[in-house]
């Protein structure tokens, strides 16, 4: 006689689990530093983890992301992205808050324009992971989003001035919002004749790829205007088969595809990562468009890399890297006509 124990189980039947929704995935980001050192087999006296900055700017990572980083390396690339540390409570000469002039360059709510033909739509203040280097650490959102009463006043300030015809959403990351609500916005452009490009700014294909579901894909292949996406990747780590295949989607749909990164000591500051970075972007069907000088807010020095060594740096680039793999090393200075190129001081 067989025992039941012994019997053979029933055939399960094999029904797969769904995917996660990303909006699930995007609140079980890990928040506590604890748990972050925890699943890396770290110790946070070691790093130097700061409670007062954790309080300034919370942590905010997600899943997939802390998968990505080097089990037991407290210098990982992606880790100093996140990670609440002692140095951002030191105070550094002109590091200020409103590094950029964000604040000067307002034209309607929610509306930066900077530069000819350029509106930029603050979309949303909320993000999928939170960048420590970040302007966005002390950035008031909370009434200052073009979201707000159904796009209407940003919308109209666009419609106002035929010399726009580019409209770049950006944020926080405009793609944080649920796709119904960008398609209330694109809607509203389509009739705005002179309107020729789109252009988003997103770091979620690479943080959270899961984001570029088939309802995004379906609303970003009806919009009426070419598409340049600009994807924030800083380390060829960032990368993964999963954000590949997010980014393969997006080009699937016709978007160009760029990358910005910001030159950061510690994650990215080395001829090798940043040519990783250009190589990497590259397989993944991506162009390095800028390697941006940090915008010196407050909190953020220790990130810094002198503009010397930045040249240096972006020199030995383009001696190593096909030119199209290099990307433009540039500043924001508030009041000029566009991103600033570097260039050696004169003395
Ligand atoms: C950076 C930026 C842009 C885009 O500049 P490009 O050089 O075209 O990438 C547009 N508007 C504002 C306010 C910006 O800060
Ligand atoms: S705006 Fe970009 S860099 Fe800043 S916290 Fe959000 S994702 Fe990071």
């Amino acid at each position: 006689m067989i025992t039941a124990a012994l019997a053979p189980a029933p055939q399960q039947s094999p029904i797969p689990l769904p995917a996660p929704r990303w909006q699930t995935l995007w609140r079980q980001a890990l928040r506590a530093p604890a748990e972050l050192l925890a699943a890396l087999g770290l110790e946070a006296a070691d790093l130097g983890v700061s409670d007062a900055a954790l309080a300034q700017f919370p942590l905010r990572v997600p899943r997939g992301f802390v998968a990505r980083m080097r089990h037991g390396d407290p210098a990982d690339p992606l880790l100093r992205q996140v990670l609440p540390v002692d140095a951002e409570m030191r105070l550094a000469p002109g590091f200020s808050l409103d590094a950029v002039g964000d604040g000067a360059a307002k034209k309607s709510t929610g509306v930066i324009q900077k530069y000819r033909g350029r509106a930029l739509l603050v979309a949303t203040g909320s993000c999928a992971i939170n960048c420590r280097y970040c302007f966005r650490r002390h950035f008031d959102y909370a009434g200052e989003n073009a979201a707000k009463g159904g796009w209407r006043e940003a919308v109209a300030a666009i419609a106002a001035d035929p010399t726009i015809d580019e409209v770049i959403l950006s944020g926080g990351d405009p793609l944080s919002l649920a796709t119904p609500k960008l398609a209330e916005l694109t809607d509203a452009l389509a009739g705005i004749p002179h309107i020729r490009r789109l252009r988003i700014h997103s770091r979620l294909p690479v943080v959270l790829p899961e984001r570029v579901d088939d309802e995004l894909l379906q609303w970003l292949a009806g919009l009426p205007w070419p598409l340049a996406f600009v994807i924030h990747a800083n380390h060829a780590n960032e990368f993964d088969a999963h954000v590949d295949a997010a980014l393969a989607r997006l080009r699937g749909v016709g978007a160009q595809l760029l990358n910005q990164a910001v030159l950061l000591r510690g994650v990215n500051d080395d001829i090798e990562a940043l040519a990783a970075l250009s190589e990497r972007s590259f397989a993944a069907g991506v162009l390095p468009y800028y390697l941006h000088q940090l915008d010196r807010v407050q909190g953020v020095a220790h990130f810094e890399v002198d503009d010397e060594r930045a040249l240096a740096l972006h020199a030995q680039l383009m001696a190593r890297l096909s030119g199209y793999l290099v990307p433009k090393l540039v500043r924001e200075v508030a009041g000029d006509t566009g991103k600033r190129p570097l260039q050696a001081s004169a003395s």
